[in-house]
């Protein structure tokens, strides 16, 4: 299903033009416009997803099944010494198309041009806290 305003059914339908680095029948993978390091590459389904709360197990399956493949094309080709999958949801958390998408993001070493920041807060949490969240968590989940 293709989405009228989105940019990246427009990839999808060949309107927008993009650096294909691998299709299938379920996926697409090309270059971010905005290289972060040298071979960044997104990688995202054929059916328009808005994000993953929206995106049904079997898309989600078929989408992370093309991920070692490709990561690992671009270990071979660019040897980076890591590699970083990122996924953004909603605009808060940096999502800006909104065409569920996985960031492949080849490493180079200190300085390459990514880096994520967090302040781990492992002082506020018990044990007792962090058996209470997971419980929290785990029985909200649909089995
Ligand atoms: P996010 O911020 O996680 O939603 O990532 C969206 C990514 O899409 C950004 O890194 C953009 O650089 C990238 N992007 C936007 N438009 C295009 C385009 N036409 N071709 C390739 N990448 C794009
Ligand atoms: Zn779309």
């Amino acid at each position: 299903m293709s989405h009228n305003d989105c940019i990246f059914c427009k990839i999808l339908d060949g309107e927008i033009p993009s650096a294909k680095v691998y299709e299938d029948d379920h996926v697409y993978a090309f270059l971010d416009i905005s290289q972060v390091t040298k071979g960044h590459t997104l990688i995202i389904p054929k059916t328009h997803t808005k994000n993953i709360y929206e995106t049904p197990p079997e898309v989600a399956k078929e989408l992370f099944a093309r991920v070692p493949k490709i990561a690992g094309a671009i270990k071979e080709v660019y040897q980076p010494i890591g590699m970083n999958l990122l996924n953004n949801n909603e605009e808060p958390a940096d999502q800006s198309v909104f065409h569920l998408h996985i960031h492949l993001i080849p490493r180079y070493g200190d300085g390459d041009g990514f880096s994520s920041n967090w302040t781990t807060h492992t002082n506020d949490y018990s044990s007792e806290d962090l058996q209470q969240i997971a419980k929290d968590i785990n029985s909200t989940i649909d089995s």
